[in-house]
This record gives structure tokens, C-alpha cells and sequence, in this order.
């Protein structure tokens, strides 16, 4: 497909062509046709899938109809992000994409001075891009009219989510118009998310492309409540109960990973572990004979399964939780791949009840919990703290966390993105 046949004019045609774009990525190619028909749009997109000219092409489009009546021009179309950064980007976008265009914008952020931008804002702007505190400060003083916004587009609205803006997106909401088209872009959708769609968009057309960060929303997730000293056997039940042949399971510790496959091989079931202490040769070996289905079940530390290259796996088992919360994220991403449907179970004793929270307050909902009949925990089993000091009490979780993100590093395997991850724990407890 090219750009030619989506409806664009040609001054934004050439402005694309000087970029020496030829085709539409994905999200361009829905979104621009989805943009230009008028309606709402929820796009689930992050970084790098083209989602900026994703939206501000079709902005573009919009606003160019016959020129502005000379005079006072009213801001038109609003995009809010979250970050200065972004901001900045953003407007060199539409800067760049409207070069033929006799359209004005400006960008409005915190950490510089407000004098120059109400100039800008005086002379007149049809696309205004700006974070939230800023954008609140120029309409308290009164140096900006927002009720002419004709189009909204909210940018990373999950980090905006994240970084505390909600409150604010509601101000700045309140202020524009009823009738508008609104966009709304994110890389996640938590239920804070679902929620701020719900009340923003009208029949939005909806659009999403591949997504590293999405795992968890894909992958449907249960908690088996056990105890301690009960998990091997309801993990081998769990395993030959549904026949599974291809599971991965996690371990907090090597020590935990060697020992359980031994427990598992006793039980009948082919195991074999791979971490840190093993050679790659041994590695490979078990990566291979896990893939081609000559043993049943990996098991796995976390940093060992960091540059692990298995696709489409059914079942992920976490038999004990990570210390780190963004760990489980990445655990249960190993499942549920490509579109696939997975499943990933976590076997939780009593010790392990905080890490459990940690873990739902970062995925922001709750993990569904399941009793295996016959494996109901005894209340009588007090907690006890998780062997390394590492249980999450006090100061465990944080020096736990970098303890293992060193190692990650160390072992130069944290090649896949973390960003979703390491930005949600940023929400505050
Ligand atoms: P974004 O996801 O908007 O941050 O864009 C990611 C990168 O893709 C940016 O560097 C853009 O310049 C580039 N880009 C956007 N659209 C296209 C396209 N159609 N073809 C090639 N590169 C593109």
C-alpha cells in the first residue's frame, strides 16, 4: 500500500515523500483512513510503529480546509503527552508534515519560560502540542482559549496515567468543546485505561498494533494458593492432570531450579533446568530438546530466561514469584505470543503474599485465585521470610530488584524492552 491511496492532499504528500517515506506502517495505514472518516479513535500503539504521523496526518488533513480568516485564530487541535520530550518530537512532526501547509503550531512545556510561548499563543496557533501542568498554567492566567478545539488527541495516555495526570486530563477535558473528535493513543490498557475511554470516546474506531507490552492483558493469569511445602506435587498434578507438554516454569534461585527438576524427574516428568551456573553448551542443549518436545518442562531463573527465544509456549508456571514485580511481566510474556493465547499460573504460599501485591498493584488489577481441590493451604502455616533476605520485607524488594537487574545486566541478556515495565514502577505504592 502506499500513502497515495489514503486520502491525503499533496502538500502532505510531498512533505511525506521528503522524509523518503514510501509506504504507511500498520497503524498509519488504519488510522489515517479511520482519522480523516471524523469519528473517535482508541489506537493501541507504542514507540516506534509510526503512531506520531499516525495521527498528526490526518490532523493535518483536517485543518486544511480554505485558510484561515486573518486575524485572531483559535487553537484547533490539541495533543497532549506526557513528557517535554515527546512534546518537542511531536511538534517537530507537525511541523515537518505541515511544511506545505499554511497551518500554525506551537508547543507548550514546563521548565522554560511562559513569556514566549504566550507570545506565540497571541499571534495565533492552530495546533497547539503541550503537557498538562503547563497547559493548565497558560488557561489559569488566561493566556489560552481552548474552546475552539475541534480535535483531541491524548498521546502515551498510559504514561500520562502513570506520571499522575489524570486529574489534569480531566481539567484540561472540561474545557473544550462537546463536539470533537477525539484520539487516544496507548502502548497499554490497564482498567484506569478502559475507564478514561469509556467516558472520552464516542463508537471509537479501534486499532491495534503488534505490541510488546501487552502480554499481560493477553495472557489469561490464576493464582494457585498452596503451601510451602506442597507446590512439587501440585505442579506435577498440574502437568499430568492437563497433559501438558510444554511448560516453563520459574524459580526464584538456581539452587531452586536444580532441585526441582530433580523432583520432577522422579515424578516421571522430563525436566531439565537451565541457569546461570550451567555452561551454554548445556544451555543450548536443554533450549533444543525443550523445543523439539523431548522434555516436557524447562525450568528456569529469571536472568536465564532473559534472552531465551521460545515462541508460543501454552503454559507458563511461575513456581515461585519474583522478587521484582516487572520480572512476572516478563515471565508471563514468554506465553501468549503472536497473538496466541497462553496461560500462566503462579503457585503462591503464604510467604509469598506481599510479593503478590507488589505484582497486582504493578499490573493494576487483581490476578484471579484458584484452589486446586485437594491442595487448599493450611491456615495454620504461619509465614515465614523468603531464603536471601529477599521477601520483600522493608528494605528487600528495591535491593532485591537491583541486585537482580545487575545480574541482568551483568549477564548481557536483558535484550528484550523493559520500558513498559520499569515505567509502571514508577506508579507510587
Ligand atoms: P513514532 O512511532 O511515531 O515515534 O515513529 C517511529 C519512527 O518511524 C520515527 O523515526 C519516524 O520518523 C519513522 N516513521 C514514521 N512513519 C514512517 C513510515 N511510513 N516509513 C518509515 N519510517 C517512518
Amino acid at each position: 500500500m502506499s500513502f497515495d491511496t489514503l486520502g491525503l492532499s499533496a502538500e502532505i504528500l510531498r512533505a511525506i515523500s521528503e522524509q523518503g517515506y514510501t509506504d504507511p506502517t500498520p497503524v498509519q495505514a488504519q488510522a489515517i483512513p479511520a482519522v480523516l472518516l471524523g469519528g473517535d479513535l482508541l489506537a493501541g500503539a507504542q514507540t516506534g510503529t509510526g503512531k506520531t504521523a499516525g495521527f498528526t496526518l490526518p490532523l493535518l488533513q483536517r485543518l486544511s480546509g480554505p485558510p484561515a480568516p486573518k486575524g485572531r485564530r483559535p487553537v484547533r487541535a490539541l495533543i497532549l503527552t506526557p513528557t517535554r520530550e515527546l512534546a518537542a518530537q511531536v511538534a517537530e512532526s507537525v511541523s515537518t508534515y505541515g511544511n506545505y501547509l499554511p497551518l500554525r503550531s506551537a508547543v507548550i512545556f514546563g521548565g522554560v519560560k511562559i513569556g514566549p510561548q504566550i507570545n506565540k499563543l497571541r499571534s495565533g496557533v492552530d495546533i497547539l502540542i503541550a503537557t498538562p501542568g503547563r497547559l493548565l498554567d497558560h488557561v489559569q492566567q488566561g493566556t489560552l482559549d481552548l474552546s475552539q478545539v475541534e480535535i483531541l488527541v491524548l498521546d502515551e495516555a498510559d504514561r500520562m496515567l502513570d506520571m499522575g495526570f489524570l486529574r489534569d486530563i480531566r481539567k484540561i477535558l472540561a474545557l473544550l468543546p462537546k463536539g470533537r473528535q477525539n484520539l487516544l493513543f496507548s502502548a497499554t490498557f490497564s482498567n484506569e485505561i478502559k475507564r478514561l475511554a469509556d467516558g472520552l470516546l464516542n463508537k471509537p474506531a479501534l486499532i491495534e498494533v503488534a505490541c510488546r507490552n501487552t502480554a499481560s492483558e493477553r495472557v489469561a493469569q490464576v493464582v494457585h494458593p498452596v503451601d510451602r511445602e506442597r507446590k512439587r506435587e501440585l505442579l506435577s498434578y498440574l502437568i499430568g492432570n492437563g497433559d501438558w507438554q510444554q511448560v516453563l516454569v520459574f524459580t526464584r534461585t538456581k539452587h531452586g531450579a536444580n532441585r526441582l527438576t530433580k523432583q520432577l524427574e522422579q515424578d516421571g516428568i522430563s525436566a531439565a533446568a537451565i541457569h546461570g551456573n550451567k555452561s551454554q553448551a548445556a544451555r543450548t542443549r536443554a533450549l533444543a530438546d525443550f523445543k523439539k518436545g523431548s522434555i516436557r518442562v524447562l525450568v528456569a531463573t529469571d536472568i536465564a530466561a532473559r534472552g531465551l527465544d521460545i515462541d508460543q509456549l501454552p503454559h507458563v508456571v511461575n513456581f515461585e514469584l519474583p522478587n521484582v514485580p516487572e520480572d512476572y511481566v516478563h515471565r508471563i510474556g514468554r506465553t501468549g505470543r503472536a497473538g496466541n493465547e497462553g496461560e500462566a499460573m503462579s503457585l503462591v504460599c503464604v510467604d509469598e503474599h506481599k510479593l503478590l501485591r507488589d505484582i497486582e498493584r504493578l499490573l493494576k488489577r487483581e490476578i484471579p485465585k484458584d484452589v486446586i481441590d485437594g491442595f487448599s493451604p493450611d491456615p495454620g502455616i504461619k509465614a515465614e521470610p523468603i531464603p536471601n533476605g529477599r521477601n520483600g520485607a522493608g528494605r528487600g524488594r528495591s535491593g532485591g530488584g537491583q541486585r537482580n537487574r545487575a545480574g541482568a545486566r551483568g549477564a548481557g541478556g536483558a535484550g528484550r524492552g523493559q520500558g513498559g515495565g520499569r515505567r509502571r514502577s514508577a506508579v507510587p505504592a
